[in-house]
């Protein structure tokens, strides 16, 4: 029987145990009872950030944009759609680097729209530019086996 996996909740960030196969059956938080996948895209900054990309035992996807960039915001509603697509298997994330410039920095972040997949706190993959559902969710799948 496989090993529950640990997954952070998107609202109050909390690590919670979930058996495999509960996953798809899209458990509630241990500790705030809400979704723990909502089918769209978790925006994060800072600490919980680190906590979603480091306690995660599923791959965490991540849109570094920011409100001024166009092809960002473009790519916004295709992206809502992978979430759902990608969800209980993936994480997916936003993060703006307007709000959270030291993310950008940190990450080395040198154009937006950039995806970055992580996988237990290690980013495994890189893409710039701005990509519809499919290509997205088709270069996670890749990335992440
Ligand atoms: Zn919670």
């Amino acid at each position: 029987m496989a090993e529950p996996l640990h997954i952070v909740c998107p609202h109050c960030h909390t690590t919670n145990r979930v058996r495999q196969d509960d996953l798809v059956k899209v458990p509630n938080c241990g500790n705030c009872h809400k979704t723990l996948f909502a089918g769209h895209p978790v925006a994060l900054g800072g600490d919980a950030f680190d906590r979603h990309i480091s306690r995660n035992q599923i791959p965490v996807l991540v849109d570094f944009w920011a409100p001024w960039c166009g092809p960002c915001l473009q790519m916004a509603p295709a992206y809502a759609h992978v979430a759902a697509q990608l969800e209980p298997a993936f994480r997916v994330v936003k993060v703006d680097t307007e709000a959270s410039p030291a993310l950008g920095t940190r990450f080395n972040i040198r154009s937006i729209p950039t995806l970055a997949l992580f996988i237990n706190g290690r980013e495994v993959a890189r893409q710039a530019g701005a990509m519809g559902a499919a290509d997205i969710v088709r270069w996670a799948k890749f990335h992440a086996l």
